[in-house]
């Protein structure tokens, strides 16, 4: 090789290596909680500077719109699209306003069978029943899937502990052994099956009403919150395409995209991915932090988690977000 084609091909490299590319952020809720364990929320002041930031300084682009960008290699510098996981009602009533008044489009990801129900998301029952100032039993013997454990529950110390151990076996059980254990410390709480208004997802009429101006697209999410990679590929397929045919009937327009429950590399598999693909959407999104860069397997989408922090931190993070 020529040494003139090996600075040619040592540049090129180098460009591909650290040319910038597009970045997807991951929100869920936008509010302020007593207690968010999961770290899910990002406080409204905060969400307001961010938006203002991706405004002045960025490209926000409607999901579908970034991959077909991607897709046709015209992806414009600074491309940035945010996403918001599961439904929550905090994402009409504190974020919409925030979209509207900045202009940045957003695709929120709906569990089609958590449309108006007045029970919360596993995780945040989870959180009700083991992490309030009530008194609780001394300890808590719960059946997991045919095993026997028991955490002691007396203190706040040793609740927060059985919280963290249960939300990491729960995520893995099927829905039938899940529920059976969340019945199980339902009754084991005291504590009413009601969730709180403060955690509940977004009724239908609330969802139309954040989808009508268009600044919001909606995408899928299943129809149970379903760690896909645990089902069969019929159910997987029936949690996908149902999942986004609840929501085309509520909405009457097409469902075109899709966030994996969980999003993990290890939450869904590449028969997933097919699946989703074979459902007709255009794309889909993890969990798997990363930015996006022609190329990209449209149904293997990275996303950065958004991080709850003020306009400058955010403008840090952000920068990292385009060439990671
Ligand atoms: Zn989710």
């Amino acid at each position: 090789m020529r040494g003139s084609d090996r600075v040619r091909k040592t540049t090129r490299s180098l460009w591909s290596r650290f040319k910038p590319g597009a970045a997807i952020l991951m929100y869920h809720r936008v509010t302020t909680l007593e207690a968010d364990p999961y770290r899910l929320t990002v406080s409204p002041a905060h969400f307001a500077q961010q938006m203002r930031i991706l405004a002045e300084t960025c490209v926000p682009m409607h999901l579908e719109d970034l991959i077909d960008a991607m897709l046709a290699n015209a992806l414009p510098r600074r491309a940035v699209a945010v996403t918001f996981d599961d439904g929550y009602l905090d994402n009409l009533t504190e974020a919409y306003p925030i979209l509207e008044r900045t202009g940045v489009p957003a695709t929120v990801f709906v569990v089609s069978g958590r449309m108006g129900s007045p029970l919360e998301f596993w995780w945040d029952d989870l959180e009700r029943m083991l992490m309030g100032e009530e008194r609780t039993p001394e300890d808590l013997q719960l059946t997991i899937g045919g095993e026997e454990y028991c955490w002691p529950t007396r203190t706040a110390e040793q609740r927060t502990a059985a919280r963290t151990a249960l939300h990491g076996m729960l995520s893995r059980q099927t829905a039938k052994h899940r529920q059976a254990a969340l019945d199980a410390l339902l009754a084991w709480s005291g504590k009413g099956a009601e969730g709180r208004p403060t955690h509940r997802a977004m009724s239908v009429g609330e969802l139309l009403r954040l989808a009508e101006s268009g600044l919001v697209r909606i995408g899928g999410h299943t129809v149970t919150h379903a760690v896909l990679s645990t089902l069969s590929a019929e159910d997987q397929r029936y949690e996908i395409e149902t999942g986004c045919r609840e929501l085309e009937d509520v909405l009457g327009k097409p469902v075109r995209t899709f966030a994996y429950p969980y999003g993990r590399a290890i939450d869904w598999t590449s028969d997933t991915a097919r699946l989703a693909r074979e459902a007709g959407l255009r794309g889909a999104v993890s969990t798997v932090p990363g930015s996006v860069e022609a190329g990209c397997d449209p149904y293997r989408l990275p996303r950065w988690a958004a991080p709850d922090c003020d306009g400058a931190s955010f403008a840090r993070a952000l920068e990292s977000f385009f060439v990671l």
